[in-house]
Formats: structure tokens, C-alpha cells, sequence
């Protein structure tokens, strides 16, 4: 099968991209490197009523940040272009047509107002009004008209929908690559819109035409889409065509395991559901985005691939192209994938310990010298998530300790500490090689010379210099200090530490 694979990422632009379908993006790519085929992006813009200016642009940015590069599609071009389906409007009418001339679809000329009234009806008895089998004979459309009164309201421009004549008792069965065997009766289905009275197709005939002349063989997408599947195949039927191998993916659920993810979980939880910021272009709310939060994009991939899927094996690092060597529509879960926030903040520290140092330094601590800047990218790098805590680390870092940490005061501050940092301070003019190695060293001999264990002082200087009984690398921090703080930070400790006698 391997160079027929195409398959398409085809997201509406209705707001902001959803971290779950980034996923869906990623999983269809991956499968397309991984079998040598085509993966291409379509955008899904007939429902005028729900476009949302921008949210086409933010869908590419966030494809190219994450490096999720289609092969054809919206920004590229390629054989099957347009790729933007407001821009092949005239194209799906020949296909309704196409099924009104085969049976397979009719004219509907019942009023919203009119649908309305009967919906109120149904609702008032109990029950849901649907639009098939058992009522369409009594609605107004041409399989209940005479021909006379279709010819008539067609040619005086009466409006219409096309609607698929969904068979009365039929059974659809399809084999979903992640669900495995779905069965639907199509008495539990109506008989869906396929063009609207403004002359556009709905959602489901724009996606299937386009699956077809696009030739897609796979359709990779969200659960959210299982409920539409017995349709689409359906209309391939209908049209006489091979309906794609069909995998929808696993929902992603709350951090607690309950329910579907959704934004108000992640502004309760302060952790982004969508890959870039976004800010709403009527309310002005801006919403976090996982670039912008400080997640690098290998980061975010490797946490993404993961939410649904699973290689078999205890590797969790990968890069991209590890990802496509490992990935197969075999190992993605049936069950909900839990967004674990801190698994991405897992992988994030995983991924800025590989981050090449000089850039970190470069983009995060502009302002004091690249080599100085580099010295503090390593001396923090295993105690950040985000790379812009360095500003902050370096800040605290520089800040002279307003209070000296209690416990360990309590517990270390003894005579034999208090010789050991009067034995540190008289030795410190002498290093002459202001480096971390040998200032360790003089220190260390210092220290033997005095008979004190390096053990019995070093907590206690940790807290006289910086304040803290915990922190980053000492010898680097004091050779980062520098001589003269450090000769200052000590007395000033000593003085305010209490005196005491042997
Ligand atoms: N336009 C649909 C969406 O926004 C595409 C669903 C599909 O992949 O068929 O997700």
C-alpha cells in the first residue's frame, strides 16, 4: 500500500486550533512520513456562519512551529488546488445534482419556520422530530410533490436544501481502524442536508467529495467525527465510491480522567489547550498557547504523540523522526487519552536540557553577555521548566539574602561551622584562579589544614552567601558571584549570624 497513502488534516476555521486537533494533525502526518505518502491540508470554510478572521493564519503558524509540514494544501498548492473549500463552492453542486439525477438525494422546500412548527409539535408529544423515511412523504420536497408543482417552485426560485434520501431499513457497517467493527441502523438517521439554500454544501458532502477527488485513502480524525462516519459512508455509497479507511481517535479528557478536556479546564488548571496564544477577535480575551507558555515544539510533539498512543516500549523521548520510524495506527488507544499537564511539563524539561545552551542564553538572557549568560543557562537548566524562569532565577540569583534559612541555622550553626567559614574568609584573597574547580580546591585544603570536614561547613556557607539551604551548583555559584560579593556576602553573614565560643 505504502505510495498511495494520502491522507488530509481538514480543520473548519472557527476560532483557535484545539490542542487535540494539533494531535489529529501530527497522527496523520506521522503516518504519511512513516508509509512514504501525502499529507495535506484542507481548510473546511463553507460554514460561512462560524468563520473566524485569523483563525486560518493561526492554523499554519501552528502547523510550521511544531514542524508538522503538509505536502499539498492551503499555503502550498498541489495537484488537487484549491484547497480551501469556499474556493471549490461550485464544484459540489454537480455532485448533488449528480444524486438527485441518480435517486439518491431530493429537493426540500420546507420553510425553517415551517420545520420549526413541527419540531415544536414532536417535542410537545415527547418526542424528536427527524426529517426521513417515516416523514418525509408528508414534508414538502420532490419525493412527496407532484412533478408539476417541483418544476414550478424550481423555476420561480422557491428555496431549497438537497437532502440525502437516507434508505429506510438498512444496516452500515464499517471497520474503523481504532474502534474496530461500528454497526448503525439508518432508522436512528435522518436525512442530513447535503447543500444549504444559499448554494453551500454542508460539512459532510464537501468532506466526502473532497476525500474522493483529493483521493484520500485515510481518514485520521476525532471521535467527535465516529457520529458522522455512517453518513459519509453512506454518501460514498451513494455517489458509487470507495469510502476511505476510516480511524477516529480517542478523545483527550480532563486532567482528572473525567469528562472531555475542554478550555475551561485549562483556565481553572492555568496550562494552555491550544498551541499559540489566541486572543478572540470580538471579546478580546486572550487565551494561553503552549509556544508562548515556554514549551518547545519537541516538547509538545512528544507529548502530543503520546496522548492516544503509545509505542510498545519504554522509550519515552522522541524526536519527530523517531516518532515516524515508531508510529502505527496499531498502538493508538481505544480509551480516552488524560491530558496530564504535567507530563508536558515532563517532556519540557526533558527537551531544554538537549537545547543547544548558547541559544537559550541568547534568546532568554539577552542583556549580560553571552558568555556570562551561557554560565547561568547551565547553572539553572536542571532546575527550570520554562527557559523564561532564567530571568527570574538570575535575578534571585544576584539579590543579596535578606533572611538566612532558620533550620539549617538551627541545626548547622555550630563552632566547628562557624571556624570552617572564619577559615573560608581568610582564604579567599589568595585564589588566585577565580574558577569553580579552584575555588573548590582551596577551599577543600583550607579546610584539612583546620582539621574541619568539608561535610560540617558547606551547608552553612551555602546559607551565608545566598540565604538558602538549597540551590544550584555552589562553586559555580561563588565563582559566578565572584570574588568581592562573595568576600561581602560572608561578612556580612558572619555578622549577622549569632557569635559563638568553643
Ligand atoms: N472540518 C472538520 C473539522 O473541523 C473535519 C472533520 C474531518 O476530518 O472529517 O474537524
Amino acid at each position: 500500500m505504502s505510495s498511495k497513502i494520502r491522507v488530509r488534516f481538514a480543520p473548519s476555521p472557527t476560532g483557535p486550533l484545539h490542542i487535540g486537533g494539533v494531535r489529529t494533525a501530527l497522527y496523520n502526518y506521522l503516518l504519511a512520513r512513516k508509509l512514504g505518502g501525502t499529507f495535506l491540508l484542507r481548510i473546511e470554510d463553507t460554514d460561512q456562519t462560524r468563520f473566524v478572521p485569523g483563525a486560518e493564519d493561526y492554523i499554519l503558524e501552528s502547523l510550521a512551529w511544531l514542524g508538522i509540514m503538509p505536502d499539498e494544501g492551503v499555503g502550498i498548492g498541489g495537484p488537487h488546488a484549491p484547497y480551501r473549500q469556499s474556493e471549490r463552492k461550485d464544484l459540489y453542486k454537480a455532485y448533488a445534482d449528480e444524486l438527485i439525477a441518480n435517486g439518491k438525494a431530493y429537493f426540500a422546500f420546507d420553510s425553517s419556520e415551517e420545520l420549526d412548527a413541527i419540531r415544536a409539535v414532536y417535542e410537545s408529544k415527547g418526542t424528536a422530530f427527524q426529517y426521513n423515511a417515516l416523514t418525509r412523504v408528508k414534508l414538502k420536497n420532490s419525493l412527496s410533490m407532484s412533478p408539476e408543482a417541483i418544476e414550478e417552485a424550481l423555476a420561480s426560485g422557491q428555496p431549497y436544501v438537497i437532502r440525502l434520501k437516507v434508505p429506510a431499513k438498512a444496516e452500515i457497517r464499517f471497520q474503523d481502524s481504532i474502534r474496530d467493527w461500528v454497526h448503525v441502523h439508518t432508522s436512528s438517521m435522518d436525512d442530513k442536508v447535503l447543500m444549504k439554500s444559499d448554494g453551500m454544501p454542508t460539512y459532510h458532502l464537501a468532506n466526502v467529495v473532497d476525500d474522493h477527488i483529493m483521493e484520500i485513502t485515510h481518514v485520521i480524525r476525532g471521535e467527535e467525527w465516529l457520529p458522522s462516519a455512517p453518513l459519509h459512508i453512506l454518501l460514498y455509497q451513494a455517489f458509487g465510491w470507495q469510502a476511505p479507511q476510516f480511524a477516529h481517535l480517542p478523545l483527550l479528557l480532563k486532567p482528572e480522567g473525567n469528562g472531555k478536556l475542554s478550555k475551561r479546564d485549562a483556565d481553572l488548571g492555568g496550562f494552555p489547550v491550544f498551541p499559540l496564544a489566541w486572543t478572540d477577535p470580538q471579546t478580546g480575551t486572550v487565551s494561553k498557547g503552549f509556544k508562548q507558555e515556554g514549551y518547545l515544539p519537541e516538547a509538545t510533539l512528544n507529548f502530543l504523540a503520546f496522548l492516544g498512543w503509545n509505542p510498545g516500549t519504554e522509550q519515552e523521548l522522541f524526536s519527530l523522526d523517531e516518532l515516524v520510524q515508531a508510529f502505527s495506527l496499531e498502538r493508538i488507544n481505544k480509551a480516552g487519552a488524560k491530558f496530564d499537564v504535567n507530563k508536558a511539563k515532563w517532556f519540557n524539561e526533558q527537551y531544554l536540557k538537549q537545547h543547544p545552551v548558547a541559544e537559550l542564553a541568547k534568546d532568554y538572557l539577552p542583556n549580560i553577555g553571552q558568555e556570562q549568560a551561557e554560565a547561568y543557562v547551565h547553572l539553572f537548566l536542571d532546575r527550570i521548566t520554562f527557559p523564561q524562569e532564567l530571568g527570574q532565577k538570575v535575578a534571585e540569583f544576584l539579590e543579596l539574602p535578606s533572611e538566612y534559612d532558620e533550620t539549617v541555622l538551627a541545626n548547622k550553626w555550630n563552632p566547628e561551622a562557624q571556624n570552617g567559614l572564619l577559615a573560608i574568609q581568610n582564604c579567599l584573597d589568595a585564589i588566585q584562579d577565580w574558577h569553580a574547580e579552584s575555588i573548590k580546591q582551596a577551599i577543600h585544603e583550607t579546610l584539612e589544614l583546620a582539621g574541619i570536614k568539608m561535610g560540617k561547613v558547606m551547608q552553612m556557607l551555602r546559607v551565608a552567601l545566598s540565604g538558602n539551604g538549597a540551590g544550584p551548583d555552589l562553586m559555580i555559584s561563588i565563582e559566578l558571584w565572584g570574588k568581592e560579593q562573595v568576600g561581602q556576602r560572608l561578612s556580612t553573614a558572619l555578622a549577622q549570624f549569632p557569635k559563638l565560643s568553643e
